[in-house]
Formats: C-alpha cells, sequence, structure tokens
C-alpha cells in the first residue's frame, strides 16, 4: 500500500447536511421534488447529471442547460450562505496516521466547490498537494464512472492494489470499486449501511473517529 485516497464531503468535511439542504432548496425552487435524503443518494454525481435524472423523472426530457446552470447556481448560493462548513471529527487524525505510516494521502471529489478546496489547507495543513488532486475541474464522466479514481491513480503513478479508498456515498464506492481499488465505506450520513455495502465497499466504519481507532487493520 502507498497512498489513500480521500473523497472530501462527508469524509474529510461535515458538509452534507449543507448540501442536501442547498440541493432540495434549489430543485424545489424550480418545481421538482427533491428530499434532502434523495441529496444523499445522488452524492458524488455532477450536478448536470442529478438534475437530468430529475427532470427526465418529472418532466420526461432532459433539463436545458440554461436550467442546469440555473439550478446548480442557486444551489452554490445556497450552500455559501450556511456556517462554515467544519471538518469531520475525526478526519484529521486519520490523515496524520496516514501520514506516519509514509502513506500518501490524495483526494478525489466530484467538488468544485472552491471554497472548500481551499479550506482543506486551513484544517488539514502540510497534508494535500494540487497534483496528487481530483476535482470536478478534472473529470468529465465524475463518480459513479471508475474515471475520477482511475485519474488519482494515474496523477499518483499508482496502481489499483496501491491505494485504497475512503469514502462515505453508494456513487463513490461503486467509482472506486469499477477502478478495482480497496474502498472502505465511512457512513457518517442518514443511509443504511446496506447500501454502502451492496455498493461494493470491502469494509465499512461508522465514523472517522472509528477509522482511525481501527487503523491498524488496515495498514498492514
Ligand atoms: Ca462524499
Amino acid at each position: 500500500m502507498k497512498a489513500v485516497l480521500f473523497d472530501m464531503d462527508g469524509v474529510l468535511f461535515d458538509s452534507m447536511p449543507y448540501h442536501a439542504e442547498a440541493w432540495h432548496q434549489a430543485m424545489t425552487a424550480h418545481g421538482f421534488t427533491f428530499s434532502r435524503a434523495e441529496a444523499f443518494l445522488h452524492e458524488g454525481r455532477t450536478g448536470a447529471g442529478t438534475i437530468n435524472i430529475v427532470s427526465l423523472r418529472e418532466r420526461g426530457k432532459e433539463a436545458s442547460p440554461e436550467e442546469i446552470q440555473q439550478i446548480y447556481a442557486e444551489k452554490s448560493e445556497a450552500f455559501n450562505r450556511f456556517p462554515e462548513v467544519k471538518p469531520m471529527a475525526g478526519a484529521w487524525k486519520v490523515l496524520q496516521k496516514v501520514k506516519a505510516a509514509g502513506l500518501i494521502p490524495m483526494i478525489v471529489t466530484g467538488s468544485g466547490q472552491s471554497s472548500l478546496l481551499e479550506r482543506l489547507d486551513k484544517y488539514f495543513p502540510h497534508t494535500f498537494v494540487p497534483e496528487r488532486m481530483v476535482t470536478a475541474f478534472d473529470v468529465k464522466h465524475g463518480k459513479p464512472d471508475p474515471e475520477p479514481y482511475l485519474m488519482a491513480l494515474q496523477k499518483g503513478g499508482l496502481t489499483a492494489d496501491e491505494a485504497v479508498v475512503v469514502e462515505n456515498a453508494p456513487l463513490g464506492i461503486q467509482s472506486a470499486v469499477a477502478a478495482g481499488i480497496f474502498t472502505i465505506a465511512v457512513n457518517t450520513g442518514p443511509l443504511s449501511d446496506d447500501v454502502l455495502l451492496d455498493a461494493g465497499a470491502d469494509l465499512l466504519f461508522h465514523s472517522m473517529n472509528e477509522l482511525s481507532e481501527r487503523w491498524n487493520e488496515i495498514d498492514r
């Protein structure tokens, strides 16, 4: 094992409740039915992908590019009105264990939220560098496509069996598993464990604190 690939929202930052609320507000304002719980099921998908799935379901056609842009802009504005997102409890402890073990921490996120990307350095100093990050700006397909994780392997000069992934969302788990990487689920949200295990997770913990406490079981 050489590297640990971390998802960002719901793993390193406790940001998912804000994302879910922001999605609910923006979609509802445009006449769609979209619960906060559904936002957790779509977590990791691109904004356009999420909007089109719901539009096809409720209108029988995809949303126009203009509407997609408008909804996503409103969602981002709503997200940014919330108080500052805090790091996930236990995330810094996990990162310190990863670094102490000589492993390379990388980030693989579907997020293009610049406020969070800038905050990485504040809460997790001297940990992540842009060359070892895959964000919404890098990928074409996004999770659950394996592209983001395959790109991370390429950026890190890694084979699939030299890395492990830490993910909280079903689509993120699917993406990592499709890239052939050992995947640890951390269930930090409202979905049942079964949803994450059915997505293909190899191991499951219920918090980053629990992952930190049981790190020795993985690092061998
Ligand atoms: Ca996530």
